[in-house]
């Protein structure tokens, strides 16, 4: 029997926090990496709001910094998805890969959120032949040709960006007259000459030849009129879901899906288990406040191990 913190994740920033915050308590955390190690940080681009980092970092850099930081301290990090959860009793019982178990006394969840589509036919079927929701991944594919991000929030304004400086032109698709994105990220794709922001327009139709985008139809939502773009690359950046369907019926959780904590804290509705990272917060869901609630978890943890024994 382990009493450790086991910590499965997909969002490894605050994963990666809590584990460096329970690896230098020494209590030899075990992380599971889960389907996207690293998390949604290795799909981003340049992370400029980071403390300690005044020129910026690369989301995949930043998160490579901090699984090193937390193995040096004695971290144990696996691939694997945890595919069971028992919280029904201490110690827990977590099995990964539908195989293997483990039992722990702690257990503190960071899976994080993942990315929305919009729901359409045709952007399903053409999802990965021209359809993503990661430009640092598939941005490379249309170098030099045009491109749309449907979106008006931070992540359509990083992708916007990214993108236009590999494409000829990009087209933000924004379905209301203004962007909520952070001021500075509005002001960076406004004033990036080949973005092109198509205000209150949304998404009829994703275009294609049976094989590839070509192209999409939109609507104006003011006036009904549709019209088409050609584009070879539609990017979707419109908000996450959290990652808790392992936890349904079993974790409390807020009506939107998001784990709930108790104020101020990482404590979940059971003793001894933890939630940190964007799992349990549709509120600030940055990188730094991530980070800072993975450290809450782990002292949380260390705490509770602590008045245990
Ligand atoms: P978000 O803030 O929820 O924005 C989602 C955007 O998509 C909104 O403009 C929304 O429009 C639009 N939208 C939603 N559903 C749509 C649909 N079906 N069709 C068309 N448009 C749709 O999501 P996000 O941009 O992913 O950001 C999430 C959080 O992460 C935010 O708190 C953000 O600040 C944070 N973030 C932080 C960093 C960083 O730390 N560097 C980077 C990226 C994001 P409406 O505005 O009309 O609802």
């Amino acid at each position: 029997m382990q009493r450790e913190p086991i910590l499965n994740q997909l969002f490894i920033r605050a994963c990666s926090r809590a584990a460096i915050y329970a690896a230098r308590a020494d209590l030899k955390p075990i992380v599971y990496q889960g389907m996207q190690p690293g998390g949604q940080l290795t799909s981003t681009t340049e992370v400029d709001n980071f403390p300690g980092y005044p020129d910026g970092v690369q989301g995949p850099e930043m998160m490579m910094d901090m699984q090193r930081q937390a193995e040096r301290f004695g971290t144990d990090m696996r691939w694997g998805v945890v595919t069971e959860v028992d919280f029904s009793r201490r110690p827990f019982r977590i099995v990964a890969d539908e195989t293997k178990t483990i039992m722990a006394e702690t257990v503190i969840i960071a899976t994080g959120a993942t990315a929305k589509y919009m729901g359409l036919e045709s952007e399903t079927k053409y999802m990965g032949h021209g359809v993503s929701a990661c430009a640092t991944c598939d941005g490379f594919f249309f170098r030099g040709k045009d491109m749309a991000v449907v979106g008006g929030g931070d992540t359509a304004c990083e992708e916007a960006s990214y993108l236009s400086k590999l494409g000829r032109k990009v087209y933000m698709i924004v379905r209301r007259d203004e962007l909520r994105a952070s001021k500075a990220m509005q002001n960076r794709v406004k004033n990036t000459p080949n973005i092109e922001i198509l205000w209150n327009h949304v998404t009829h139709e994703v275009l294609g030849d049976g094989k590839v985008v070509t192209g999409a139809i939109l609507e104006n939502v003011k006036t009904g009129e549709k019209h088409t773009i050609d584009v070879e690359g539609f990017f979707v950046a419109i908000g996450h879901k959290p990652n808790t369907e392992l936890f349904e019926g079993v974790i409390h959780m807020h009506d939107n899906g998001y784990i709930k904590t108790k104020r101020g804290t990482t404590e979940t509705n059971i003793q001894g288990i933890f939630a940190a990272g964007d799992v349990q917060d549709h509120v600030y869901r940055q990188a730094v406040t991530a980070a800072g609630t993975g450290c809450m978890a782990a002292m949380e943890a260390e705490r509770f191990l602590a008045l245990e024994s």
